[in-house]
């Protein structure tokens, strides 16, 4: 039996630990980690909750929760998907329940719970932290490690698990890496009737550079967030860092109402006497509504039976392709995951093991593999880092 190093106590490092200490109990493990403790990130998903999976109940199409590595996924999935996810924590002891979106959670509610789970599964594993590796070289069979701290170790076979920074893998040389940006981020929108309207949401079509989401829609004090902006964010994530965080966001207000009903909506009626302000079609906020009525330059008075042919067409146009200026991407804090990392096509689809460096393996974040919030992120580290595992223990038995 040899010696495995995993770069990275994050969830896909330390799942892949877990998996493979079971599956092949004479193996010397050792996780390396930057820094002073496990699964700090884990500890911090889901708000606090950990959201560890997706139930992936009515995703047709894959490349809608996962953007990047959607052909990988779906392969990998087959062989560790979300039902297997639920399986390996409910029989650690963790209950689960699904929420809306198909998300799950822990009953406990508490992400620190997931962090005990895993710390638990890695009995027999070494973790050494304060460790960030500089240099990988490899001489025969065999890589030779450099940490921060000046220390060099030595391993038969190696995971990389380092997360979505780009910073963490520097000591990679002649695989190929795809540029890492931002994914799952709010838009920043200087715009003060919007501005005025903090607080508020509505469910929405979002369009901006060719591509589209629809979901809820959260007005906030420097721009726009939510469901339907996080989707967006990753699915243009790549056109957004290309044109600097400028570009048109097109809103579709009411995206239920087809132009038709909005018009028959908006046309004389028996609430023709109403004011218009009074009477905002359904799924708007009536001071989100009244925003809409003056941007679409109509007195804010103006009775439903006023409104005229030009005025009923402004605001159906409006309502129909609302445009906002996106100057910027939201702070810091706001960035979930990073889109990028090591391109797909140089590693074995069946064990994640680079193709022009026998031994070596990627798992999770690093890998140029992410997806839309909902719990499909942290479902990606596990599938790989079991993937990763799986592969690892199956050459250990032949040694
Ligand atoms: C605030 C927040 C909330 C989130 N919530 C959710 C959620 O609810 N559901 C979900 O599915 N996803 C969520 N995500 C995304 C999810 O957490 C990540 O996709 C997932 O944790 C990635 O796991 P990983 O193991 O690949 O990387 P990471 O968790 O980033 O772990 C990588 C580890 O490698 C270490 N490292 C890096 N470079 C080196 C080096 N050179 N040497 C040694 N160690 C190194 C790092 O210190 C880190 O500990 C959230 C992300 C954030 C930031």
């Amino acid at each position: 039996m040899g010696s495995v190093a995993i770069i990275g106590a994050g969830a896909a490092g330390c799942f892949a630990a877990a998996v493979l200490k079971r599956r092949s109990t004479g193996t010397s493990i050792t996780i390396y980690e930057d820094g002073p403790r496990p699964l700090v990130k884990v500890s911090k998903t889901g708000g606090g909750r950990c959201n560890l999976t997706n139930t992936f109940e009515g995703v047709t199409d894959l490349s809608k929760v996962y953007p990047r590595g959607t052909s990988l996924m779906r392969r990998l999935l087959k062989g560790f998907g979300p039902e297997d996810t639920l399986r390996w924590f409910s029989e650690e002891g963790v209950k689960l329940h699904v929420e809306e979106g198909g998300r799950v959670f822990p009953d406990s509610e508490d992400a620190m719970e997931i962090v005990r789970t895993l710390e638990r599964a890695l009995s027999g594993v070494t973790v050494k932290t304060g460790c960030r590796l500089v240099s990988l070289e490899k001489s025969g069979d065999v890589f030779s490690m450099t940490f921060n701290n000046g220390r060099t170790e030595r391993a038969d076979r190696v995971l990389i698990a380092s997360g979505g920074a780009q910073k963490g893998i520097p000591f990679l040389r002649g695989i190929p890496t795809v540029e890492s940006v931002p994914s799952l981020f709010s838009l920043k929108i200087d715009d003060s009737d919007l501005k005025a309207l903090m607080g508020s949401s509505a469910t929405v079509l979002l369009r901006l550079g060719g591509f589209s989401a629809d979901g809820p829609m959260l007005i906030t004090d420097w721009g726009v967030s939510g469901p339907a902006v996080l989707k967006l964010s990753s699915y243009a994530a790549r056109h957004l860092a290309e044109k600097g965080y400028r570009e048109n966001l097109h809103v579709r207000w009411c995206p239920k109402m087809s132009e038709e009903m909005l018009r028959s909506f908006l046309g004389p009626s028996v609430m023709s006497a109403r004011k218009l302000v009074s009477t905002p079609p359904e799924g708007l906020s009536s001071r989100l509504w009244a925003m809409l009525v003056e941007r679409s330059g109509l007195r804010e008075d103006i009775r439903r039976g006023e409104l005229g042919r030009k005025g009923l067409s402004r605001l159906a146009s409006l309502l129909l392709d609302d445009v906002y200026p996106v100057s910027g991407k939201g702070p810091f804090k706001e960035e979930f995951v990073t889109s990028g990392g090591i391109d797909i096509a140089a590693v074995n689809p069946k064990t994640l093991e680079a193709k022009s460096f026998p031994q070596l393996y990627f798992a999770g974040e690093v890998l140029d593999i992410d997806g839309v919030t909902g719990g499909y992120n942290l479902q990606a580290a596990w599938t790989t880092g079991y993937t990763a595992a799986v592969a690892i223990a199956e050459v250990e038995k032949k040694v």
